[in-house]
């Protein structure tokens, strides 16, 4: 299924040969909170037909990899389609699903999840990097308190894609609802999380931490992000974008969007 701002589609799928990706969408352009931390963002747009935005058909697949259970989200190809401006419906990504011939009901299944574009401005984490020390790129995380909690930050500064189920569309439709449009999208939220997947709560408040002022940049990239709807789909996979420095002048601002543009004129 499409982005927000598509006309209403049908779930339905016609069928092209190919196979299923079993790869969720490229895991490190994700808002990644392991149960027990929190991640600051700021939405970018309001909801409503949001072109930044995505919802789509998900199977929940578990497999048995060296001994361990696995869970993963898997897109759905047959059932994720639109309609084209002939009215006819077309799949966005091609291939016939093969998790939909499945003979397991639980497999066979799927249900809508969200993929959404949103400003990540750190993530807390209970735990120090888990990669510190053991690969080069990776910075050990600085120790926060955030009320009565230690934290570890790690900066992020960046948009990212959030993986979202009903619920957390939820929680920010209900500050929508009770900010309005305008301060909804001028506020920042602490969205925390509890459990493991397919068993995860989660929370969502205005955020506790002290931020710098760069909703207005934040707005002005909104443009240069890579179509969510082909980022759901696997068709767009690998992006880079700078970081948002908030200590910076109008001219390094500025230049941070040239270098937002820059990246997102390659897609
Ligand atoms: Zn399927």
């Amino acid at each position: 299924m499409p982005r927000l701002d598509r006309p209403s589609t049908n779930e339905s799928g016609s069928g092209m040969r190919g196979k299923y990706n079993p790869n969720t969408i490229i895991p490190w352009n994700c808002v990644r909170m392991e149960s027990e931390s929190f991640a600051v963002l700021n939405m970018m747009l309001p909801m409503d037909n949001s072109p930044i935005i995505d919802v789509a058909q998900y199977h929940s697949h578990r497999s048995i990899t060296d001994g361990k259970q696995q869970f993963r989200y898997v897109y759905c190809s047959t059932k994720n389609v639109y309609t084209d401006d002939d009215g006819r419906q077309r799949q966005i990504t091609p291939g016939e699903c093969d998790l939909c011939k499945s003979q397991d009901e639980d497999t066979k299944t799927t249900r809508p999840r969200f993929n959404l574009w949103a400003f990540c401005y750190a993530i807390y984490h209970a735990n120090q990097n888990p990669r510190a020390g053991r690969y080069d790129d990776a910075e050990e995380w600085d120790q926060r308190r955030v009320g009565n909690r230690h934290y570890y930050q790690e900066k992020v500064m960046k948009p990212q894609i959030l993986q979202a189920p009903q619920t957390v569309i939820n929680i920010f439709r209900g500050y929508e609802e009770r900010l309005g449009a305008e301060k909804f999208v001028s506020s920042n939220f602490d969205l925390a999380k509890r459990g493991i997947a397919p068993a995860v709560q989660y929370t969502g408040y205005e955020s506790q931490v002290q931020l710098p002022s760069i909703t207005d940049d934040i707005r002005g990239i909104v443009e240069s992000l890579p179509d969510i709807e082909k980022v759901s789909a696997e068709l767009i996979t690998e992006w880079e974008f700078p970081q948002l420095m908030p200590d910076s002048g109008d001219a390094e601002s500025g230049k941070a969007k040239d270098a937002f543009e820059a990246a997102g004129g390659e897609f």
